[in-house]
């Protein structure tokens, strides 16, 4: 029979500790400090494989289980010395969910189970705190008909606010036990009427009822939409963790709090953290009460008067500190802990790999590194390649003026500009309408999930550093500014009052989730300096990596970012878009409107410096490195004349009539010129097009080279060949080309001709294209195109559904379709070397800047992929995490 119970604290020893996949992060880890001798208190898992089996199962439990958690509760029992359900010392527990990756706030928890009319006297007696007892009676009713009855909770909040009012009191804190009492009471009322029963007095029933109830959140929508935010399986299911209670709400000498053994924004190596005295679990993360800092450094910093931890407990939070160095020392990572003090004692309640920004990734890792505690290899796979996007986009600029409209908490770094949306679903809206939007809300909640992640940033009026809010934001990645308390939002009239400013929805603001500040309009930004550690591990990167990685750009500043990033050449640079420039599209529209060669030739002329400047320029930039650049692919009615005038200013500079050249046009229609006349195909019907681009290449090379003695390596790539036949014939005009060039001008330049790899049929030929071209390059867009038959320009309109449905893992234009497309690539890679050993190979679509791609290209044994600039470090950084999978 399938044990699923895992004991855990008291000295139990199922072995449970690190075994994440069957006991969730949670259970895991509360199993492995328990291990280690930290104070936990003691509980059960039950794991992951019954919440899978629950839902085959059609939502019910085998019998087995149900002695299973018995055995459990005596464990508890044992342990604690108290009794489940005993009216006079009563056994309380948490029942808490646990997935293998955390998704905070996502899923469900319950505390203080095992409260009922009967034990709250028990729990008033033992504990001598009778105001302590209701408390916690009523936040477990409260608690349970939201989680587990799914009772509406803002009734709940309004009998408490109610019940204040009433009383004239301002904080919970002055809420006396008589009054929670009552509040039970009036609680007790509310879930009769909405629920149509009692609230459950069966403290079995109530344990049951939420082990079900945490099991169900799996499959609550808010779950849903952030598994498919995360690439994370339905089939991993949650764990249920059983624990026994330890009260951070007994008064003074009691508190909860929130810990990172590192400051989780910046990586910086101090504790960092906020409690709260007498109070319990989810307040301070909830924004309710404003928690304090743990350190004094952070007290001082943030000029705040509450005493921190350090001076208020300084006992305990020696304690807590030798265990964060221990959880260090143990995990060998930076660590996200939750904690209660119990009247003096601590005890510990969750420990994790902490979420951090990019930048304290990097600055972790490279610590770490430094201090021993991991190797450079395991730094190198600490830091998620796509992370880095953080960091390399510009913050603001330093020297700008900015109108400040107020202050927060700086609570996830970077810059964002946008306009104002007050709520999730018009910040999606806005942004597919292409508006970058700041999303503002009082506070987040997981129901805002998608907004957040529409949002280029998050403002909000309330929560700490840790709250839900800076945590996802963290997480995501997006700047957050959070309890800027001087916001004034009011959401039904949708206007945001900061002191006597009103701002509307669609104002545009920037926030800076750096310095916490809110400011009015959009400040201009700055490019990063990319030094200290992100030059540290990525020094790091390149000492493992064997796949070398160029860019794809195509002007001169690209290039100088590209080659700032460390891009060792350009794996594509395209020609077409030189064609659209303002100064140049006449001289084109006369080209391929033209009735014959000589008319085609007449605008070629007038084309060449142009396109020779362009390379020069571009070569000038990058001297000494490989530049691969691509004849002229797009198919011509791309570059037709479109109004009157246009046509008019074609048919003056080509001194034609204009009805001449609109039949010319019409000729040139297309019903599918994705497949029609395009890439080598212009190059075989109107030769002299390549001939004259390939003369303005080697021209511009000569040049260069004259000039600053270091001659770039021009690699000219001929697209969408088929056939052995297309590429001789286009290489014999390069050559004659570059022949005649270098004749003129007295000297000779080391290039290559070689193709893109882009057709099925160019893969499967590889063999006999190799006799002809000398590197290959796969156009993995076309690739992936022509292998799948599916448009990337019309796949807007199924692919996210053939995502949803599980017939792509991911969409293949991004992530590299590694079973098909990735099979015709190993093909052309065996077939090409056969023929021409040590043939040059990269790859230059998209999927050259994504890791799983990337890492496809290292199996596959490619020579370079090429990027867009920015993801450049990115590729660097993925080249070496796969170079070391590899091993
Ligand atoms: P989440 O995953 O959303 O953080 P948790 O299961 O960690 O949910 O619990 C929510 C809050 O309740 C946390 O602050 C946690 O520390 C607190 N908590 C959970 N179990 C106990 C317990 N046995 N005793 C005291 N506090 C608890
Ligand atoms: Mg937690
Ligand atoms: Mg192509």
């Amino acid at each position: 029979m399938t044990k699923y119970v895992y004991r855990f604290g008291g000295g139990a020893n199922d072995g449970g500790a690190g075994n994440k996949n069957l006991l969730g992060g949670k259970g895991a880890n509360l199993d492995g400090m328990a291990s280690i001798g930290l104070p936990v208190p003691p509980g059960f898992t039950i794991s992951t494989e019954m919440c899978t089996r629950y839902y085959q199962d059609g939502e019910v439990f085998p019998d087995s289980l149900k002695a299973e958690v018995a055995d459990g509760l005596a464990h508890i029992e044992g342990v604690t010395g108290k009794k489940f359900g005993d009216a006079a010392d009563p056994l309380l527990v948490s029942v808490r969910s646990g997935a293998r990756v955390s998704m905070p706030g996502m899923m469900d928890t319950v505390l203080n189970l095992g409260l009922n009319d009967a034990t709250v006297q028990g729990l008033a007696q033992v504990s001598g705190d009778e105001r302590f007892a209701w408390d916690s009676y009523r936040r477990f009713v409260q608690m349970y008909s939201d989680v587990v009855l799914g009772l509406d909770h803002d009734a709940f909040e309004e009998a408490l606010e109610i019940m204040k009012e009433d009383n004239g009191f301002f904080s919970d804190t002055e809420m006396e036990a008589k009054h929670w009492k009552a509040l039970v009471g009036e609680y007790k009322t509310l879930v009769e009427d909405q629920w149509g029963k009692p609230f459950p007095q069966d403290v079995h029933d109530q344990l049951w009822g939420a082990i079900s109830a945490v099991f169900g959140s799996w499959q609550s929508e808010r779950a849903k939409v952030y598994r498919r935010l995360n690439d994370i399986p339905a089939e991993w299911g949650t764990a249920v963790n059983v624990q026994a209670m330890v009260f951070g709400n007994m008064g003074d000498t009691s508190a909860t709090g929130v810990a990172f053994t590192r400051n989780p924004a910046t990586g910086e190596n101090v504790y960092y953290g906020e409690f709260l005295i007498n109070a319990q679990g989810e307040d301070v993360v909830a924004g309710i009460r404003t928690p304090q800092y743990l350190t004094k450094a952070a007290r001082e910093e943030a000029n705040a008067k509450p005493l921190s931890m350090e001076e208020a407990m300084p006992e305990t939070y020696a304690e807590l500190a030798r265990v964060f160095d221990i959880l260090e020392t143990h995990y060998r990572d930076m660590q996200d802990i939750e904690f209660t003090v119990e009247r003096g004692k601590l005890w510990m309640l969750q420990t994790r790999s902490g979420k951090r920004t990019a930048k304290a990734a990097l600055r972790i890792a490279v610590e770490m590194a430094s201090e021993g505690l991991i190797t450079e290899e395991e730094a190198i796979a600490r830091v998620d390649p796509m992370a880095l996007d953080q960091l390399l986009h510009p913050s603001l600029d330093p020297s700008a003026t900015r109108d400040v409209l107020t202050k927060g908490l700086p609570a996830s770094p970077g810059a964002a500009s946008g306009i104002i949306v007050f709520d999730a679903d018009t910040a999606e809206r806005r942004n597919e309408m292409g508006d970058a939007v700041i999303l503002v809300r009082i506070e987040t909640s997981p129901e805002d999930i998608h907004g957040m992640h529409a949002a280029r940033g998050i403002l909000t009026a309330r929560g700490g550093m840790t709250s839900h809010a800076a945590v996802v934001a963290r997480g995501m990645g997006r700047p957050c500014v959070s309890g800027a308390g001087s916001l004034s939002i009011d959401n039904k009239e949708r206007v945001l009052r900061i002191g006597k400013r009103e701002l509307r929805e669609g104002d545009t603001i920037t926030i800076d989730g750096t310095s916490g500040e809110v400011m009015l309009g959009e400040v201009p930004t700055v490019q990063p300096e990319l030094v200290g550690d992100f030059g540290v591990l990525m020094g790091w990167a390149d000492k493992v990596r064997r796949l070398k990685v160029r860019t794809n750009a195509e002007t001169p500043e690209d290039c100088r970012v590209a080659r700032d990033f460390g891009a060792e050449g350009i794996g594509l640079c395209r020609t077409e878009h030189m064609f659209f420039e303002a100064s140049r599209i006449t001289s084109v529209r006369q080209m391929i409107l033209a009735e014959d060669e000589a008319g085609r030739r007449a605008a070629l002329e007038k084309l060449l410096p142009e396109q020779r400047g362009d390379f020069h320029s571009i070569f000038e930039v990058m001297a000494g490195l490989p530049v691969t650049i691509r004849l002229l692919d797009p198919p011509l009615h791309e570059f037709l004349p479109h109004s009157e005038s246009e046509f008019a200013e074609v048919a003056e500079a080509a001194g034609v009539g204009v009805e001449v050249l609109k039949r010319r046009a019409n000729e040139l229609h297309e019903f599918n010129p994705m497949l029609g006349h395009r890439g080598c195909r212009l190059g075989v019907t109107y030769p002299e097009i390549y001939e004259m681009q390939a003369r303005a290449i080697f021209e511009a090379a000569c040049d260069v080279a004259e000039k600053s003695g270091a001659a770039p390596i021009p690699e000219v790539m001929i697209p969408l060949v088929a056939t052995k036949r297309e590429l001789e014939l286009m290489k014999k005009v390069v050559d004659t080309a570059a022949e005649l060039v270098f004749a003129e001008k007295g000297r000779r330049i080391e290039y290559l001709v070689g193709t893109m790899i882009e057709l099925p049929r160019a893969a499967l030929m590889a063999d006999e294209i190799a006799e002809v071209g000398e590197f290959f390059s796969f156009g993995t867009n076309d690739l992936t195109q022509t292998t799948l038959g599916v448009s990337r320009d019309d796949a807007g309109r199924f692919l996210t559904q053939y995502v949803d449905k599980g017939i792509f893992a991911r969409d293949p234009f991004v992530s590299l379709d590694v079973e098909g497309v990735g099979q015709l690539i190993e093909i052309a890679v065996e077939k090409g070397r056969k023929t021409r050993d040590g043939i040059k190979l990269g790859i230059c679509g998209e999927h050259g800047g994504d890791p799983a791609s990337i890492a496809f290209c290292e199996q596959a044994g490619l020579d370079y992929v090429s990027a867009s600039p920015y993801r450049v470090p990115i590729a660097r950084l993925a080249a070496a995490q796969a170079a070391l999978k590899k091993g």
